[in-house]
């Protein structure tokens, strides 16, 4: 088993995912990129290596038990443990203009089309990674969910949380009460799970509006990277904690 630890993260071949994964293998990791078309996870791979990243390419599709069952066997048979988990793939559910998701006019394929990514697809990656990560020091889970998932925020009507989008905000809301329940199970262990907001970002899924990945990538790499004995069950952005 290598010294060296690994962090495996979902839909890095592009957008934020890649650039948790380039910062994380900038910071010493060994980086399983996980994407589930085989040859852009290669091409991503190669941009790894040539940033002088040690990585390597896990296919990885979340809304497929077989997918993610091979992509924890091929994990294991890379260093037999895992020590990062960056629950990071997730699509919007797409929209016309203004990404507005009207409640009232919903198709519910699309509903589950996005909950079966941004949610089930959070919980099939982790607990078929839970035995590796188990087998870690340290291990760290880092759920990348968005502050219009926040309840909270998204009942202020002085907070702007942009446009109604009702298929995937509730997406990040659930999966943030998926976090607090996964932390409360992980209660006396070395794991911690904590959710993560990047902010805006100019990514594919956005039209490319917003900072740049590689800016928003810092809290889910601080997140990747905490302590022993760090914070767990939480919800951060740049500026800190935020409300559920
Ligand atoms: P991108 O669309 O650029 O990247 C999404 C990544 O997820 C791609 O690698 C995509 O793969 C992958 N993906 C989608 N579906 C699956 C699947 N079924 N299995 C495996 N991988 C999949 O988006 P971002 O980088 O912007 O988004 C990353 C995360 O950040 C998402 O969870 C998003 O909700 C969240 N987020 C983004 C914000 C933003 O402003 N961009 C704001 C707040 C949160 P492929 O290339 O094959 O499509």
């Amino acid at each position: 088993m290598s010294d060296k630890k690994t962090a495996l993260v979902t839909g890095a071949n592009k957008g934020l995912g890649y650039e948790i994964a380039a910062g994380l293998g900038a910071r010493g990791y060994r980086v399983a990129v996980g994407a589930r078309d085989e040859a852009r996870g290669e091409t991503a791979v190669k941009m790894l290596h040539a940033a002088g990243v040690d990585a390597f390419a896990v296919p990885l599709d979340v809304t497929s038990d077989r997918s993610v069952s091979e992509a924890a066997e091929l994990t294991e048979r890379q260093g037999g443990r895992l020590d990062v988990l960056v629950n990071n793939a997730g699509i919007s559910g797409e929209t016309g203009p203004g990404w507005i998701q009207d409640p009232t006019t919903l198709d519910l394929d699309v509903v589950r089309t996005v909950v079966d990514t941004n949610v089930y697809g959070v919980i099939r990656v982790t607990n078929a990674l839970l035995p590796l990560l188990r087998r870690s020091a340290s291990p760290r889970i880092v759920n990348i969910s968005s502050s219009v998932g926040s309840v909270t925020w998204q009942a202020d009507p002085n907070i702007d949380v942009g446009p109604v989008m009702a298929a995937y905000s509730p997406t990040k809301s659930y999966l943030n009460a998926i976090t607090l329940h996964y932390a409360r199970q992980f209660a006396g262990t070395d794991i911690l799970i904590n959710a993560a907001c990047p902010g805006l970002v100019a990514t594919d899924f956005t039209g490319h509006q917003g900072r740049p990945a590689q800016q928003a990538a810092a809290t889910a790499i601080r997140l990747a990277t905490l302590p022993d004995g760090g914070p767990t069950g939480s919800f951060f952005n740049d500026d800190g904690v935020i409300p559920w």
